[in-house]
């Protein structure tokens, strides 16, 4: 199966061209346009600026994602877009794109749930076999998830206030970082020493797996006042980098040891792009080792947004016959794990 996907949610104007088969995903091509320079300024990204420049290129970005495949639209057998959650009025332009072609070309249309996107990234690089628990850390996000299949998921944690990404680039943001944070501050942190910080620890002793960094945020952002020289704030960013891996290992060491009662086969996936840090994806290997858990994650480029993995989960639903109407509306907020939301999304 062939499909087009397509991401637009944030502030990234994706298309790639996924083809999956007996032997697996390959991907034909993964076109991704950042507005990093036009929400640098601002700080964060801005809503109205997103859904403009989205306008603006998904047309040249889908073309170039076909071009760079080297096939036509009539090898194509569906197109698969991102319709929630995330910016609305981004999202609205990369669902009308696929509505258009959809339509233009006779293709089924599937709406695909940007994080189940997250969920099957892994995929990408290299074979995983369901079932498998997974940690997905992004900007917007931080839950602990059992993967039975493509829309078949429950959820065993999230957080309770801030996502982990989240508190990587407010901190990133008080430190004088700019942004996005979660990179800058992994970059900083390698010439650091963060022992001289003491940073709060959240949830000790809870028995669910849930997580919180609020109070990591405002302890850290506090102690970014403090800092004068470049190295205080190396030691500082060493410190966060360590407070936000050792939280994300003792929840998921609490999930771990839930689903291996459970479960015979025990995979450990950790997707989003938060699982691009270096510190962190180490500490959750040596973890996943620990407990007898296979462990997987997707290629760096995958690991932030990407169409790559709206083609191939839309390639994975397109593979049970779960299309969507062509009228499906585009929604801000969409729960992963609502079944009948993931069996037919359209809700309106
Ligand atoms: P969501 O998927 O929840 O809707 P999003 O799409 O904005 O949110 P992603 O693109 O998956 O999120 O990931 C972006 C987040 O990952 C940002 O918060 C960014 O700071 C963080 N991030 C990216 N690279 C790194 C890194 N090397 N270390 C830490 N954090 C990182
Ligand atoms: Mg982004
Ligand atoms: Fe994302």
């Amino acid at each position: 199966l062939t499909v087009l996907g397509l991401e637009t949610s944030c502030d990234e104007t994706a298309a790639s061209v996924v083809r999956l088969s007996a032997s697996g995903a390959e991907v034909l091509s993964s076109v991704i346009h950042s507005q990093i320079d036009e929400h640098a300024a601002f700080g964060g990204v801005v809503p109205e600026i997103a859904a403009r420049s989205h306008v603006e290129m998904i047309d040249g970005v889908a073309r170039r994602a076909m071009s760079e495949a080297g096939i036509d639209y009539a090898a194509l057998d569906g197109v698969a877009a991102t319709a929630g959650p995330g910016l609305v009025g981004g999202v609205m332009v990369g669902l009308s794109y696929g509505k258009a072609v959809a339509l233009a070309r006779g293709l089924p249309l599937i709406a695909v749930n940007h994080l189940e996107g997250h969920a099957v990234s892994a995929r990408l690089g290299a074979e995983t076999t369901y079932p498998f628990l997974l940690l997905l850390v992004s900007g917007g996000h931080c839950q602990l998830l059992e993967v039975r299949g493509i829309g078949d998921m429950s959820r065993l944690g999230t957080t309770i206030d801030d996502a982990a990404g989240e508190a990587f680039d407010k901190i990133a943001k008080a430190m004088g970082l700019g942004y996005p944070g979660g990179p800058a501050l992994e970059k900083m942190a390698a010439s650091g020493d963060g022992s001289r910080f003491e940073l709060p620890r959240a949830l000790l002793g809870r028995k669910d797996c849930d997580f919180s960094f609020s109070g990591l945020k405002t302890a850290a952002s506090r102690l970014a006042q403090t800092c004068e020289t470049d190295q205080d704030k190396a030691d500082l960013a060493d410190a966060v980098q360590k407070a936000i891996a050792r939280q994300l290992a003792e929840r998921t060491e609490r999930a771990m040891l839930a689903y291996a009662e459970a479960h015979e086969a025990l995979h450990f996936v950790v997707a989003g792009g938060v699982a691009a840090n270096k510190t962190i994806r180490c500490t959750l290997e040596n973890l996943a080792t620990k407990h007898g858990f296979s462990f997987m994650a997707p290629p760096m480029v995958y690991c932030t947004d990407n169409a790559a993995m709206i083609a191939l989960a839309g390639a994975e639903r397109l593979e049970k016959g779960l299309t969507s109407d062509i009228d499906v509306a585009a929604r801000p907020r969409w729960p992963l794990d609502e079944a009948r939301a993931n069996a037919d999304p359209v809700h309106k």
